[in-house]
């Protein structure tokens, strides 16, 4: 066994500390970031985070792009999801199997993690954290340095790599004595502290239900229109998305394929809408109607042009707008 370790890195605070912890007993870090669609960490994405924190610690990072093989996780859990879409157990497994595998490759020869025990609901009781361990195949090798002491020594512990009387015994939700000890190591930029993931969040969950149920066969493209505007189920195949703002606009158009379908309202301010699917006449028409009510019409007829992609040519159908209660009936 070697003083070489590969630390599970977000880019937060926790993550940082640990590792930060580590470094100061002489262990050899190498920081591993994983990226998904779901990370909602900051608006330049948590990549960015992660670089710029692993640059301010002084650690080599690396940084995996797993959402293909993850989404089987997503759909299928093996364990409980929380209260959402989150499969919150089976994703820590699948990360760490990731980070035993980077372990072998570098030949480092343990873990290290920010977790705190208890602090988050779901993956880091106790229990569930055994289970981790156990699944990923890293029992014995992983050490959590602010809950340290709460745990059994670890195999680095053990073999006095690691010293388990500078470890802490940090537990529960409340964060001030990692805040007061980011001040004593000199950590001050930890912007997203927290981390954020889309599959804890209500509606991002309905709207990958829907897509689970009606396009098993679903593409990256469909993962990412997820994240955008709002969304209405037309029919078992067809689903539109109509945009917020302009950025959204924009966005809809860049993840637009061929054989989509693109709808505007004429000569009124109005956000796009992107269909996929099937449509039939009365689609196109209950599509327009929606726009309709998008649009700065709002309780007027007007006029809807429609576009199937690659063509430029434009249909056009003159509606009513939809009702506020169609509208509920089959928002996602
Ligand atoms: S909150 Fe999201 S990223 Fe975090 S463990 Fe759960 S599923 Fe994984």
């Amino acid at each position: 066994m070697n003083n070489k370790a590969v630390a599970l890195f977000s880019g937060g605070l926790d993550s940082m500390l640990a590792i930060k912890l580590m470094m100061e007993q002489g262990v050899e870090v190498y920081a591993l970031n994983f990226l998904t669609i779901f990370c909602t960490c900051t608006s330049k994405g948590c990549m960015h985070q992660a670089t710029k924190a692993a640059k301010e610690l002084g650690v080599p990072l690396k940084v995996m792009n797993i959402t293909r093989e993850y989404m089987e996780i997503v759909r299928n859990p093996k364990y409980d999801r929380g209260r959402n879409m989150n499969p919150c157990i089976d994703c820590r497994i699948f990360t760490f199997v990731k980070a035993r595998e980077y372990m072998e490759e570098i030949d480092a020869s343990f873990v290290v993690t920010g977790e705190v025990l208890g602090q988050r609901p779901m993956s880091q009781r106790r229990q569930a954290m055994e289970i981790i361990e156990r699944e990923s195949g890293l029992r014995g090798l992983i050490v959590r340095p602010l809950s340290a002491s709460l745990f059994e020594p670890t195999m680095p512990e053990k073999q006095g790599i690691v010293d388990r009387e500078r470890l802490l015994d940090i537990q529960g939700r409340q964060r001030e004595r990692q805040f007061k000890l980011a001040e004593e190591l000199g950590i001050n930029d930890y912007p997203c502290p927290a981390g954020g993931c889309l599959l804890t969040d209500k509606g991002f969950s309905s709207r990958l239900k829907d897509l689970f149920k009606y396009k098993p066969d679903y593409t990256l493209s469909d993962l990412h229109l997820l994240k955008i505007g709002r969304q209405f189920r037309i029919s078992e195949k067809t689903k539109l998305i109509v945009g917020r703002n302009e950025k959204e606009n924009k966005a809809l158009l860049n993840f637009a394929e061929p054989d989509d379908y693109i709808f505007d309202v004429v000569g009124i301010p109005s956000p796009i809408g992107l269909a996929r699917g099937d449509l039939d006449e009365k689609e196109i028409e209950s599509i327009a109607s929606i726009m309709t009510r998008y649009s700065d019409a709002l309780t007027e007829k007007a006029k809807v042009f429609y576009k199937i992609l690659p063509s430029e040519e434009l249909n056009i159908l003159t509606v009513e707008p939809a009702t506020e209660t169609t509208l509920q009936a089959i928002r996602i």
